[in-house]
């Protein structure tokens, strides 16, 4: 591989490979997909960033899931694989996979709306938030759309809907496993206090959950999702485990098997640190079905919740740089991608490292000898850097700088410091003659869009008070 990709120690992953050289296509269809963006005038000197995503790597990741589950689950079991829509939030991302097979979970009102206009069908839909409002329950359940109550007083609140209309809508109880957290504290979700579902462990829970499905024939699934980001293999099919266990439990004591699906969330962490996809799904599904084989006997349905898995690697943010400078002995390249589109890595450094790869003024991978530097962004305060400290070739004004990994949580989640405008998102796919074809996903934000969600038409609101 070309050495333009700069990594550092805490960068390397766990270094399994897939064996298949999928990661060394994924690589050359980026580098191709860069070079074709700034032939074909998606980047320049006007433009000088844009979100790129590998169609063909989407719809690879797409099938390795359904896959995974298929080799492991009985013939005929229903698996229901729903994206997890936070991670990539576009309209055209989430139709690219319900055409592959894969539904939506989804967290908000705002979700919800996205996975409708791209044509999720609501058997296909999952509702998860942690503050769902009485209407959005309403909707949920008008709509037949699965949803998963987070705590006693939502269930509350599904109970007095459930008394005045009848519902399609699959319903279940998220819990908590408790089983403890990973390296990411924001983004552990199974710790003693965290935020999310019923706390399995604490006094008097298992009690109240046994009891609550007892008195609610309705309630027929059963949810747990143990973390993002950070959460080792053996941890999540530690709550996989917890999740399966109790559902057992509720089941024998009600004397039927009332809960017909275990919802086991999504959580397979990405390899930030190569090109390599490790974990893989099937490495997972297998650990999984080794760990809980009951889950996989064909009693229950599955429904499964991954977001940063199915897109991560399939996205790079590209950006040009603009000055390249020198302040105390270090390279600093100065381009325009920073905290509004890379908020978590910006913020929180260590815990959220990201290749760079440096491309020259055509799109090109540029070679040379390695210079420790510095990559900013373009935003009003010192700590705005991509990387820092990077070895790479050195990067001039005019050349690009690469992001990878940015298919989930980073470009897609537009944080508006400094009044920096969404870029511009394509996706991108072999053109049949060798060359590369781009499709719009997200037309750039406009100076004149800035304005008007701002209070534009309100310049006058406080003057006059
Ligand atoms: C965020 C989230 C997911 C997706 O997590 P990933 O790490 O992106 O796979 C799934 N389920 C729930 C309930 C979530 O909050």
């Amino acid at each position: 591989m070309a050495g333009h990709v700069g990594t550092d120690n805490d960068l390397t992953g766990d270094g399994v490979d897939n064996g298949s050289g999928e990661h060394m296509a994924r690589a050359a269809r980026r580098d191709e997909a860069v070079r074709a963006a700034v032939e074909q005038g998606l980047l320049g000197p006007d433009r000088p960033i844009v979100g790129l995503l590998d169609v063909t790597g989407i719809r690879e990741s797409a099938a390795e899931l359904r896959a995974a589950f298929d080799a492991v689950t009985a013939p005929g079991t229903p698996v229901l694989h729903a994206f997890a829509v936070k991670a990539t939030p576009l309209v055209p991302v989430v139709r690219l996979l319900r055409e592959a097979g894969i539904g939506a979970e989804v967290a908000s009102p705002g979700e919800l709306a996205l996975a409708r206009a791209a044509g999720v069908r609501p058997e296909m839909t999952v509702l998860d938030s942690p503050a769902k409002t009485p209407a959005e329950l309403r909707e949920a359940l008008a709509l037949g759309i699965a949803v998963n109550a987070d705590n006693p007083q939502e269930l509350d609140r599904i109970d007095a809907l459930m008394r005045s209309a009848t519902s399609r809508s699959p319903l279940g109880i998220r819990v908590n496993p408790q089983v403890g957290g990973g390296s990411i504290g924001a983004t552990s979700t199974a710790t003693a206090t965290s935020k999310f579902g019923v706390a399995l462990r604490d006094e008097g829970a298992r009690e109240w959950i046994v009891r609550a499905y007892a008195d609610r024939p309705w309630l027929t699934r059963l949810h747990a999702h143990t973390g993002s980001q950070g959460i080792p293999l053996s941890l999540m099919a530690q709550g996989a485990a917890e999740t399966y266990a109790l559902a057992e439990e509720i089941n024998r004591s009600i004397g039927r098997r009332q809960i017909d699906t275990v919802d086991i969330g999504g959580g397979l962490p990405v390899n930030f640190g190569s090109d390599a996809t490790a974990p893989t799904y099937a490495q997972y599904a297998r650990l999984l079905s080794e760990a809980v084989p009951g889950l996989f006997d064909g009693r229950y349905g599955l429904v499964t919740e991954f977001g940063r898995s199915l897109l991560a690697k399939h996205g790079t943010v590209v950006a040009r740089v603009e000055y390249a400078k020198s302040a105390g002995g270090r390279s600093v390249a100065v381009t325009h991608a920073g905290v509004q589109v890379a908020t978590r890595t910006v913020y929180v450094p260590g815990s959220w490292p990201l290749r760079i790869a440096a491309y020259d003024a055509k799109g090109r991978p540029k070679e040379g000898p390695e210079v420790v530097q510095d990559i900013a962004g373009p935003a009003c305060f010192s700590g705005d850097l991509l990387a820092e400290g990077r070895a790479l070739p050195l990067l001039e004004q005019g050349d690009y700088a690469a992001a990878l990994d940015t298919g989930a949580y980073y470009f897609a989640h537009h944080y508006a410091y400094n009044s920096l405008a969404r870029p511009g998102i394509h996706g991108f796919a072999p053109d049949g003659g060798g060359g590369v074809a781009f499709a719009t996903v997200r037309t750039p934000q406009t100076t004149a869009e800035i304005v008007a969600e701002s209070g534009g038409a309100h310049a006058d609101g406080l003057t006059t008070l």
